[in-house]
C-alpha cells in the first residue's frame, strides 16, 4: 500500500512545461520574451480613453503588470488549481501585501506560533503599530485556535508544514474552523510546494508561496505567490499597485524558467529528504527526527491525506551539546551553510544560531529551537552522496 496520499494534484510535468505559455512570441521565439521595460505606450489619445474606460486590456506602467509576469501567473495558477495568481518581488511581499490588504484597523488575526519568522514579527511589529492584534497558537491545537477565534477576527494564516519543526495542520479542519466563524483561511504552502499539496482543493481561501525556494529552485531570485479566487487576487492586486512589491521581468522569466523543471526536481528531492530521514532515525547520535513522512511524526496520518510528498526539508535535534552540533555542521562537505531551502544546493542551518539568534535562550527553546536542532534542506545531488556525507560528521563528532 502507497504511503501518501493517491489524489492527484493539477501540477503535473506537461503543464509545468506548457501551462500559461501562449504561442507565436516575438519573432517565433519559443520561449516567453522578456519585456524589459517600465512603461508601455499608446497608439493615441483614443487608445488612452478607452484604456481609462476599462475598454483596453493594455498596461500602462510595470508597477502594476508585464507580459512576462503575466505568463509566470498563469503557469503558477494552472499548477496550483488556482483561478488567479499574482507575484511579487518577495515572498515576504507576498505576506506583507495579502495581510495589509485584508485586515484594518480594529480587526484580529490568528496564526500559529511555529512559522517564519519575520511573519510572526510582521505581525508583533507592523499589524499592531496599526491597531491589528495578533494571537499566536499551536500549530496543531485546534480547540486553542477555535478558542482564539474573536467577532473581529478576519484571517486565521498558517504554514504547512511549519518552519523548522514541519508540523502538518489538518486542512480539513482548518477550512471547517474557517467557514464555521467565517473567516478567511490562509495558508503559506512554501514547504509543501503545489507538487505536494493543493490546499485550495481543501477550501483553502487563500495560498502563498515564497518562490524564491522550490519554484524558482535555484537559489538564483527572490518572489513571492497568492493564488485563490479572482475577486481576492484582484483585491490584492491593486493593493500591490500601491505596496509597489511588483516582481521584475527578468526575475519572472527566471522563475518561467525554475518552473519548468519543478516537477523533476521536487520530486527528487521529496524522496532523497525521505531517505535522509530514514536514516537519521537509525541514527544512534541523532535524538529526535522532524519530517512528516515518518510513521514517528505526531501528524503523519493527517500528512499521508493531504500530501503526495513530504517536502526536502528534514529538521532533527542531534544527541550533542551546542558545540557538538555546529562541528557536526561544520564536518558536512556537500551542503553550504545557508538559511534558505529548496534549490538545487542543498544547505544547512543551525536555526539557533541564525534565524533564531535574536530570542533569550529560554525563549527560543520553549518554541523548540533547541541548540542541537539542525535544518537540512536537501537538494537535488544523489542521494547516497548526501547520506555518506551526513554519516561521515555524525560519525565523526
Ligand atoms: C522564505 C519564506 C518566506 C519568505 O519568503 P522570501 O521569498 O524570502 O521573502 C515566507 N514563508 C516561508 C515558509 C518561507 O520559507
Amino acid at each position: 500500500m502507497s504511503e501518501k496520499c493517491e489524489t492527484p494534484v493539477p501540477c503535473s510535468g506537461t503543464r509545468a512545461v506548457h501551462a500559461g505559455e501562449e504561442r507565436g512570441h516575438w519573432g517565433n521565439s519559443l520561449t516567453v520574451p522578456i519585456a524589459q521595460t517600465s512603461t508601455y505606450v499608446f497608439e493615441d489619445t483614443h487608445a488612452v480613453k478607452a484604456f481609462v474606460a476599462g475598454k483596453n486590456p493594455q498596461i500602462d506602467y510595470g508597477r502594476y503588470g508585464n507580459p512576462t509576469q503575466h505568463a509566470a501567473e498563469s503557469k503558477l495558477a494552472e499548477l496550483e488549481g488556482a483561478e488567479a495568481a499574482i507575484l511579487f518581488s518577495s515572498g515576504m511581499s507576498a505576506v506583507t501585501t495579502t495581510l495589509l490588504g485584508m485586515l484594518s484597523t480594529g480587526h484580529h488575526a490568528v496564526i500559529m506560533d511555529d512559522c517564519y519568522r519575520k511573519t510572526a514579527q510582521f505581525c508583533q511589529m507592523v499589524l499592531k503599530k496599526f491597531g491589528i492584534e495578533t494571537t499566536f497558537v499551536h500549530a496543531g491545537d485546534y480547540a486553542e485556535l477555535e478558542g482564539a477565534i474573536r467577532d473581529n477576527t478576519r484571517v486565521i494564516i498558517s504554514e504547512s508544514p511549519t518552519n523548522p519543526h514541519l508540523n502538518v495542520i489538518d486542512l480539513e479542519k482548518l477550512v471547517d474552523i474557517g467557514k464555521r466563524h467565517r473567516v478567511k483561511t490562509i495558508i503559506d504552502s512554501t514547504f509543501a510546494t503545489p507538487l505536494n499539496q493543493c490546499p485550495l482543493e481543501f477550501g483553502i481561501d487563500l495560498v502563498i508561496h515564497s518562490a524564491t525556494k522550490y519554484l524558482g529552485g535555484h537559489n538564483d531570485l527572490m518572489a513571492g505567490a497568492v493564488l485563490g479566487n479572482a475577486p481576492l487576487i484582484g483585491a490584492i492586486r491593486d493593493y500591490r499597485g500601491i505596496l509597489g512589491g511588483v516582481i521584475d521581468p527578468h526575475c519572472a522569466y527566471l522563475l518561467i524558467r525554475g518552473i519548468k523543471t519543478f516537477p523533476l526536481r521536487m520530486g527528487k528531492q521529496n524522496e532523497t529528504a525521505l531517505m535522509l530521514a530514514r536514516f537519521l532515525e537509525k541514527h544512534d547520535r541523532v535524538k529526535r527526527v522532524y519530517y512528516p513522512g515518518l510513521e514517528s511524526h505526531p501528524h503523519h496520518d493527517v500528512a499521508k491525506a493531504q500530501m503526495r510528498g513530504f517536502g526536502g526539508l528534514v529538521s532533527f535535534d542531534l544527541d550533542a551539546d551546542e558545540a557538538g552540533t555546529l562541528d557536526f555542521i561544520d564536518r558536512l562537505k556537500i551542503p553550504c551553510i545557508g538559511a534558505s531551502l529548496g534549490g538545487v544546493e542543498s544547505l544547512v542551518s543551525h536555526p539557533a544560531s541564525i534565524s533564531y539568534y535574536e530570542l533569550a535562550r529560554e525563549d527560543r527553546l520553549a518554541i523548540g529551537i533547541a541548540d542541537e536542532l539542525v535544518r537540512y534542506a536537501v537538494g537535488i545531488e544523489d542521494a547516497e552522496d548526501i547520506i555518506a556525507d551526513v554519516r561521515r560528521a555524525l560519525d565523526a563528532v
